[in-house]
């Protein structure tokens, strides 16, 4: 059976002022049915590039350049923006980071949730209240509080609201990026559980972009480690957690000395990432891999499976 989302070598770029950046560089990965996949990695690496290339959200100087997103065999890629305004919410939704802040604070909840419902589905008002105070619950918030306005609301409530609209529409698939960035410990373990329970109970599929790797051994079956543009390795949380074929999945675990337990980042990887307009050639990690080799600044490794699901961009280090 094909998979729900499949992601076959997409490239994405930027047009900047002093020339092309791609902050997705041959990215490829499937979702199935129900699952969660975790995208991991330190900041700017592209996580937040591949949310908006999937959504088809790049900004104006933005494009996907290469690949195909496949979604329910679809190559949605390919779609024009009004055949996307059918997929988006609809069928594939993205939640971000500080999300509750762009509900507008002059109007209600309700209001701001029956509108992303009869946008997309043309249904009586009166119905889609129903729905809105149905979906305020299914985010464990009194259907009751339906015509407060969001000041009324705590900033974890608000971002409850905000999974509630994204999921307005039954999606297939919902993509986090970084939904728990800014929230309290407790507010954000509430949430993940949340999100988690939807995904069961909807049997969505969920791609959840954070650099916490105790969120990912939580809640994702899958994860993707993702390096300046590039997917460095790939397979179940549990293998690729617990078996790590990359050194820089080892670097980024060692940095997270606690990824069961204690959500700390207590140290860092040495040096930098590169910039994206002039990416070290070769592997792009080797010049802070402590591996690295002279074939590492030469040639290009490739995404290969090192058995069990599992795959790493490493061809010198076997697990
Ligand atoms: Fe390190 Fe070389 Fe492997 Fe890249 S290919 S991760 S530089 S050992
Ligand atoms: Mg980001």
């Amino acid at each position: 059976m094909a998979a729900l989302l499949e992601v076959q070598n997409i490239t994405t770029q930027y047009r900047l002022k002093d020339g092309f950046l791609n902050p997705c560089d041959q990215v490829s990965f499937t979702v199935e049915k129900g699952e969660g996949m975790g995208l991991v990695g330190e900041s700017a690496c592209g996580k937040s590039s591949m949310a908006l290339s999937l959504m088809k959200l790049l900004p104006d100087n933005g494009r996907i350049i290469n690949g195909q997103v496949l979604l329910d065999g679809r190559d949605i890629s390919r779609f024009s923006e009004e055949e996307m305004k059918k997929v988006r919410w609809k069928e594939m939704a993205l939640i971000f980071q500080g999300a509750m802040n762009a509900l507008n604070p002059v109007r209600t909840v309700g209001d701001q949730i029956v509108e992303a419902i009869r946008i997309h589905e043309k249904i009586p008002e009166q119905q889609a209240w129903k729905r809105a105070k149905m979906l305020l619950e299914s985010v464990e918030i009194d259907g009751k509080r339906v015509r407060q306005y969001p000041h009324e609301f705590s900033g974890g409530m608000r971002q409850r609201v905000m999974i509630a609209m994204g999921i307005a529409c039954n999606p297939k698939i919902v993509i986090g990026d970084e939904p728990t960035t800014g929230l309290d410990v407790m507010v954000k373990s509430q949430i993940l559980q949340l999100l988690e329970r939807l995904r069961r109970e909807k049997e969505m599929g969920m791609i959840l972009i954070t650099h916490d790797l105790s969120v990912v051994v939580e809640i994702c079956e899958k994860v993707a480690v993702m390096y300046a543009g590039k997917i460095m390795e790939y397979g179940p949380t549990d293998i690729v957690f617990e078996h790590p074929a990359h050194p820089y999945t080892r670097a980024l675990i060692n940095a997270f000395p606690n990824i069961y337990g204690d959500r700390q980042l207590t140290a860092s990887i040495p040096g930098s990432p590169p910039n994206l307009l002039n990416p070290p050639a070769g592997c792009r990690f080797h010049p802070r891999c402590s591996c690295a080799r002279p074939v590492c600044s030469q040639e290009k490794p490739e995404l290969l499976p090192v058995g069990g699901g599992h795959y790493s961009a490493c061809p010198l280090v076997v697990r």
